[in-house]
């Protein structure tokens, strides 16, 4: 297929500086949890976005001197010869496909703690760590300044012998750079400090000192922040922010926009929609005849052009859509924006960031695996054999494993209870703020309608005897999961609640099925992720008193992880639902529950007409059970019996990126030898030479 013309512009090549990017598609500087540790496996994760056409592909923040460590969390550093050769694995493999490399050189400042390195983190004036670790910055004299600028410009050199062909002054998101752009921030009283053109000082040198060292062959980019936080929601963008970028408009080759509310630049899809940061930063191409490139969690084509052509940017900018889908740009360009695998806004992706481990994706199970397991996220072995498989359950983990084998060419029936596909996420896509994780669903079910190996049987609810009649080779058991109703969780190891009656006792799985409680509803959260706090929402929509109980310190405490749990609390709060943390639900009597505080075991009494349990859940395992039984007692009925597996939640239950890395995982190795694919190679040990 041909690409629709409409979209033609997003493939006009554009040039930066010295250098040309072959289209408009530019994956923004991202955190993978994999950085300066692990660059094999982040090599061939960036190789793989420019084989599926973004035209520039970014590393994450990349140190230029251990005076910027930000340990646990993973970063890329350029501080010597090793480093050069680990980056040049990135380079080589994003340049083999034609695409542009940038490097993202980062100055840490007060959002760097120098865990690894215990160097003291350098800063504009004396301040506190960002992050809250209990350091504070040195101020720098007049030889730091003079170091930081020393170690940026060997460090530009380092990337240009690296291969980079865009080399970046990261100005923004609370590192070094901006804390010298700040009023509030920036107290000095030399030519760093005081008057607006003091304080852009060292970003303008550090811009020109660049543009000298490498910038005959490497274009050199600035990325800032449009608004600084000094405006109002009305007038994000205060009169010296404007005036900033007047004064550098023209020095860098390319400025990387972004806003100075990390919450709303990488906002989850409950709280900040596609294209979302326009109303911030559109001023920006007015003032600069440089190209301009930001975010803003861009998966529709029209929108994009949309963009490009009302000249608020000449870069489609993307860190979320270019992990949930590498392919994206190179779908588009071969007339099939359909198949694009849509990120959903979850933020999963971050948690690596978060937890210091490679990334992952709800979407995309591949993300993270492309060196660790070879894994290639549109490519999959085809297999020889002529096999059917039986997958039970259309969930998730039941589509991706379904659209999976189907895409290596097994013969897939696929059945399921109801008359739905989706599971759980058509169920959650419905609750406030979740609708866009119904792409989940609709990815795969759009792929596996178009595969002639693949029959769906809905409303079939299949016993033991069913599944085994139907006579498949493989029988792989996708039934999900139940919340549970008797609140076991972390908080009470046992089922020990003293409940009352069941009629005023609620699960998430009452409220998806519209069972839903009346008056003034206590909902105790003891899963700490978004299901207890969407609901509450949920249930306020409906007119339901809500008091929101948790044993942790925060309303949702997990959405840390994915940078959304200040927004979720400050949306209860709005709300007007009553919060109490750090207590546990001990009773419940019908009319009023017993708390009791997790640190003191004092106790309160609270009035409800209903307790929602948000615990834990029970997976729907008997059917896999069942047929474990019959197999194993030689009563399946046909010989040899079928293999059987379970996967995501009636296995485990977890999070949704959980549930499609399980389903993936299962086709990619069913008729391969399981227990050698679970010794992975391991990219701990990275010798340069
Ligand atoms: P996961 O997240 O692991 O994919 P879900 O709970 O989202 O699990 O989906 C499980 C699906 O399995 C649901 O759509 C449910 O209707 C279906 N299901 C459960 N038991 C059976 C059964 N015995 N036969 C067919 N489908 C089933
Ligand atoms: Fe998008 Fe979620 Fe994947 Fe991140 S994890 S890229 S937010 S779908």
């Amino acid at each position: 297929m041909s690409r629709d013309p409409r979209y033609d512009i997003l493939f006009e090549p554009v040039r930066i500086g010295p250098v040309q990017a072959p289209n408009r598609f530019y994956q923004v500087p991202h955190c993978n949890g994999m950085g300066s540790l692990r660059p094999r496996m982040v090599a061939a994760m960036r190789g793989i976005k420019a084989e599926g056409g973004w035209g520039v592909v970014c590393t994450e923040y990349c140190s230029i001197h251990p005076s910027s460590d930000d340990l646990p969390h993973v970063y890329a550093s350029l501080w010597n010869q090793g480093d050069i050769k680990a980056h040049a694995l990135m380079t080589g493999k994003v340049h083999e496909f034609g695409a542009l490399a940038g490097v993202e050189l980062w100055s840490g400042g007060a959002g760097s703690a120098n865990l690894l390195t215990r160097e003291v983190a350098l800063g504009a004036g004396s301040m506190p760590n960002v992050h809250g670790h209990p350091f504070q910055t040195r101020v720098m004299d007049k030889k730091d300044i003079r170091n930081i600028r020393r170690w940026h410009r060997a460090a530009a050199l380092r990337a240009r012998e690296a291969g980079f062909d865009i080399v970046y002054v990261y100005a923004t998101h609370m590192y070094l750079l901006s804390q010298f752009l700040s009023p509030l921030h920036n107290r000095r009283t030399d030519e760093y400090g005081g008057s607006l053109e003091n304080r852009v000082r060292l970003v303008r040198e550090l811009i020109e000192e660049t543009k000298d060292a490498v910038g005959d062959s490497c274009a050199v980019a600035v990325r800032m922040s449009a608004d600084d936080g000094a405006g109002t929601p009305e007038h994000p963008v205060s009169a010296e922010r404007r005036e900033i970028f007047e004064m550098l408009a023209e020095l860098p080759d390319l400025w990387d926009i972004n806003v100075h509310n990390y919450e709303h630049e990488m906002g989850v899809s409950r709280f900040v929609r596609e294209g979302s940061l326009e109303k911030t930063m559109h001023y920006v191409k007015s003032i600069t005849s440089k190209p301009v490139v930001t975010v803003g969690r861009f998966t529709s084509p029209d929108t994009m052009v949309s963009q490009v052509r009302r000249g608020i940017v000449d870069f489609i900018g993307a860190a979320r859509p270019s992990i949930a889908d590498p392919f994206l740009p190179r779908k588009i360009e071969e007339g099939r924006p359909e198949e694009i695998r849509e990120c959903i806004g979850c933020n999963i992706c971050y948690t690596g960031d978060s937890l210091s481990v490679p990334i992952r994706c709800t979407q995309n199970p591949t993300m993270g695996e492309e060196w660790r397991r070879g894994w290639h996220p549109e490519r999959i072995q085809a297999t020889n054999s002529d096999a059917t498989v039986l997958v039970v359950g259309a969930g998730p983990a039941g589509l991706e494993a379904t659209r999976a084998l189907g895409q290596r060419g097994y013969n897939v029936m696929l059945a399921e209870a109801s008359t739905k596909l989706g599971g759980r996420v058509t169920q959650e896509c419905r609750l406030p703020g979740l609708a866009e994780w119904g792409r989940v669903r609709d990815y795969r079910v759009h792929q596996i309608q178009t595969m002639p190996n693949v029959d769906i049987f809905l409303d079939n609810n299949l016993n033991a005897e069913d599944a085994l009649s139907l006579g498949a080779e493989h029988i792989v058991v996708a039934t999900g999961s139940k919340w549970r109703a008797d609140g076991f969780g972390r908080y009470h190891n046992k089922p020990c609640l003293d409940l009352g009656s069941t009629e005023q006792i609620f699960t998430p799985n009452d409220i998806f099925m519209g069972r839903l409680p009346q008056g003034r509803a206590l909902v105790f959260d003891d899963d700490h992720y978004y299901m207890a706090s969407v609901l509450a929402e949920a249930l306020v929509a409906q007119g339901v008193e809500v008091c929101f109980v948790t044993p942790e310190n925060l309303v949702s405490a997990w959405g840390v992880m994915t940078d959304e749990h200040y927004q979720t609390q400050q949306r209860l709060m709005q709300l007007g639902v009553q919060i109490i943390t750090a207590h546990g639900l001990d009773e419940f009597d019908g009319s009023n529950a017993r708390l009791s505080c997790v640190y003191t075991e004092r106790t309160r009494v609270v009035a409800a007409d209903a307790v929602v349990l948000v615990t834990a859940q029970i997976p729907t395992d008997s059917l896999y059970k069942e047929i474990a039984g019959k197999i194993e007692s030689g009563t399946s009925g046909s010989v040899p019996a079928p293999t059987l597996d379970k996967i995501g939640d009636c296995d485990a239950p977890a999070i949704i990126a959980a549930a499609i890395y399980a389903g993936h995982r299962y086709a990619q190795e069913l008729g391969t030898d399981r227990e050698q694919s679970a010794v992975t190679r391991q990219d701990k040990l990275f010798d340069p030479d």
